[in-house]
């Protein structure tokens, strides 16, 4: 059954129009399924009871359920578990800032790229999702919390760009003026460094940002961190992060998270001004986030002051990254992780 969320407008006129049903339909279809946010074709009241059914038959309607929603009482961060309709579950995060409500989404059940400090990675891949299963995880958390979701960072389970073609129609559903309408500047896709993926993305001239993993200011470490930069070199990555830029205009974001006695040191932070000082970039620190099945731990909160103090001495724009949510499964994967274990 074709899956009818991830359908644009334009392919959902072609559908109604070979159900033989007038394509203006399609724009109320549409209006019900990315505006209003219903999760039944029997809530399109203004369609007839006819096509109501037609739709029934033909297609499928993606609708996540919620299982589990956990509240931090310290700052209101709340973290969703999702059951898709294949029975496997996703996690996605939503942020309440000032200057609006922020949800992290997962983009595939499970990772296959191994970064040795992330527990959305330790079972390995399921599958990719689809452009719904990621708009429904926006979808549904809008509704659940009653208020406007402004921005969007692809943060969560799973390397968006291992999963291309969904993720570029999830951009465009979520950004397009009959939907949320989300403007593309608000959106973050976070890769690991797929090099081949970030260029292809650099030329679909988007304005998403784009957050590349760093984690490591060496070749070297890097490999010893994430597996990926196996296959990609340090070099290579930043050639890519500076053709983004060449090709957006879109300043690059690179995430570092500060792994205690790892990669925390004055000498590391040297090397990554030396490594980034000609990209227009910003930098967020991420105090690592311990799991239980690995043994690394959080730098001390002096080195990790000091850290972002030579970097900014050196003029670079860095921030660390406020901790959200401390008091719940906070880190990637960690909620569903913790849930698929007791299942088990
Ligand atoms: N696959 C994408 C998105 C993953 S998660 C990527 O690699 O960018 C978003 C960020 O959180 C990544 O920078 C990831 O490396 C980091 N991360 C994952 N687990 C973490 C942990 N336990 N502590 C700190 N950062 C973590």
């Amino acid at each position: 059954m074709i899956d009818i969320k991830s359908l644009t407008l334009e392919e959902l006129q072609g559908e109604i129009e070979k159900l033989g049903d007038k394509k203006f339909r399609a724009k109320q279809i549409y209006g019900w399924l990315h505006e209003k946010l219903v999760d039944d074709f029997a809530e399109m009241t203004n369609l007839s009871k006819n096509l109501r059914e037609k739709l029934e038959q033909e297609y499928e309607l993606t609708s996540l359920k919620i299982v589990q929603v956990q509240e931090s009482k310290l700052d209101g961060t709340c973290k969703f578990l999702f059951r898709l309709s294949d029975g496997n579950v996703i996690e996605s995060v939503l942020m309440k800032y000032h200057h609006g409500n922020s949800v992290c989404i997962s983009s595939q059940v499970g990772c296959r790229m191994g970064c040795r400090f992330c527990a959305s990675t330790l079972d390995g891949l399921e599958r990719g999702l689809k452009a719904s299963e990621m708009l429904d995880q926006i979808y549904q958390i809008q509704k659940w919390s009653g208020e406007r979701v402004h921005n969007v960072v692809v943060m969560g389970t799973g390397e968006p760009l291992d999963n291309y073609d969904a993720l570029l129609r999830f951009i465009e559903l979520l950004t397009c003026e009959g939907g949320l309408h989300i403007s593309q500047r608000n959106v973050t896709v976070s890769t690991c460094g797929i090099v081949p993926a970030m260029r292809k993305l650099a030329d679909e001239k988007l304005q998403i940002t784009l957050a590349l993993s760093l984690h490591a200011s060496s070749q070297e470490k890097r490999k010893s961190l994430m597996p990926v930069a196996n296959k990609y070199d340090l070099s290579e990555v930043l050639d890519a992060c500076r053709y983004y830029f060449e090709q957006t205009g879109r300043r690059i974001t690179f995430e570092y998270s500060l792994v205690g006695g790892v990669n925390d040191t004055e000498e590391d932070a040297r090397e990554l001004t030396a490594l980034v000082k000609d990209i227009n970039c910003h930098i967020n620190l991420i105090p690592v986030n311990p799991i239980k099945e690995r043994s690394y731990v959080q730098s001390e909160q002096r080195t990790i002051l000091n850290f972002k103090n030579k970097l900014e001495k050196s003029g670079i724009n860095v921030t660390i990254r406020r901790e959200m949510g401390r008091d719940i499964d906070g880190a990637c994967g960690q909620l569903r992780k913790s849930y698929m274990d007791t299942e088990k």
